[in-house]
């Protein structure tokens, strides 16, 4: 078997989600090679050899600069068609979900989406796909190949192996119609602190909070904590906290060591993008809110007296 992994990567880094996916398919067997396309990326193949993949196939020119799908559908589908690759999964973002939805057009493939797990059944592969608002997994396959798989953001951690990589220069010829888009400008999110995809500590706010002013104090405990912030859908939409920060069915997976919830009242949606934190805090002032079903720790009370004291505590212990 055959599998190529598109390996997304930042700021001179290879995505965390990448990566994740990256181990995912190493676990599987078969030969497992990582795909990075970009500009000035030759140095990141070394990392992709320890983090599974047994070959890395790197094309670095000005045409795949910016971060625009098309040039890399381009380089992917010479990549599948040369090598005979059978599997190609991505880790999901608006570029990854981009390509492989262009990639599957291009070969006239099958794309499965959203999914959180990948098995190798008898013989074939079988995706893991949550269905019914992520209430239940339905099992989704590939009547042909190249098989191509979107995994949910946050899916699997990344395992380093420790292993070497050898690497294969691409030089991909690029469509005509692919290199007529131009980025014309990029914006970044100012943030400050580790992102909630990489935080081992997450405190997310939810409606209970009142109002978008209060966030001010799910910031605060999160800062001391060293921590990231989340929030809920619903504080998302009212317009309280960025989409970035959403966890759950529609927003981001995440696996912190501790996710303190404050005000949250731990719908089926949010629970699905945080039950795989280690130990889960829930401050809540209704005792029979849902999320104390799956705290380690519930704290029934008002979250503006709780959480500054909360926070008070936390700055002094580290004094
Ligand atoms: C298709 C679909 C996808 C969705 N995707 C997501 C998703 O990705 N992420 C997500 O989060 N949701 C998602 N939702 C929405 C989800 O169903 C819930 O509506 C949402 O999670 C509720 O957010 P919340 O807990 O902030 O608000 P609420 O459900 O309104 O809960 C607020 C909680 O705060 C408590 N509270 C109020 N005041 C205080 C106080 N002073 N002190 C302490 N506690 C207080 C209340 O007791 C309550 O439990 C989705 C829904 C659908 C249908």
């Amino acid at each position: 078997m055959s599998t190529a992994v598109f390996l997304e990567h930042h700021d001179g880094k290879l995505e965390k989600g990448s990566l994740g996916v990256l181990g995912k398919a190493a676990s599987l067997g078969g030969d497992v090679a990582g795909v990075i396309l970009g500009s000035g990326v030759k140095e990141l193949a070394a990392e992709a050899g320890r983090y599974g993949a047994t070959k890395v196939y790197v094309a670095d020119t000005a045409e795949l600069e910016a971060p625009l799908p098309q040039p890399r559908v381009d380089a992917l589908a010479q990549l599948v068609r040369d090598q005979g690759i059978e599997n190609v999964l991505f880790a999901a973002s608006v570029l990854a979900s981009d390509v492989a939805a262009g990639l599957a057009a291009r070969l006239d493939a099958g794309l499965n989406w959203d999914l959180v797990d990948l098995v190798s059944q008898d013989g074939a592969l079988v995706g893991k796909r949550p269905a019914l608002e992520d209430s239940v997994y339905v099992d989704v396959g590939w009547s042909s190949e190249p098989r191509l798989a979107l995994f949910r953001p946050g899916t699997f951690d990344p395992v380093e192996s420790g292993g070497e990589a050898e690497d294969e220069e691409l030089t991909p010829a690029f469509e005509d119609f692919s290199t007529a888009a131009t980025m014309v400008e990029q914006a970044h999110e100012e943030s400050e602190g580790p992102s909630i995809e990489d935080a081992d500590v997450i405190v997310a706010g939810g409606r209970g909070l009142g109002g978008p002013e209060n966030f001010s104090l799910v910031e605060s405990l999160a800062k001391a904590l060293g921590g990231a912030v989340g929030a809920t859908r619903a504080v998302v939409d009212a317009g309280w906290y960025p989409y970035s920060t959403q966890v759950g069915q529609t927003g981001k997976t995440v696996s912190p060591k501790l996710y303190v919830a404050c005000g949250i009242s731990g719908a089926i949606q949010h629970k699905v993008g945080m039950q795989g934190a280690g130990t889960v805090v829930a401050i809540n002032k209704d005792p029979n809110a849902p999320i104390f079903e799956f705290s380690d720790l519930g704290v029934v009370g008002d979250l503006h007296e709780i959480v500054p004291k909360l926070t008070e505590l936390v700055e002094q212990r580290k004094a």
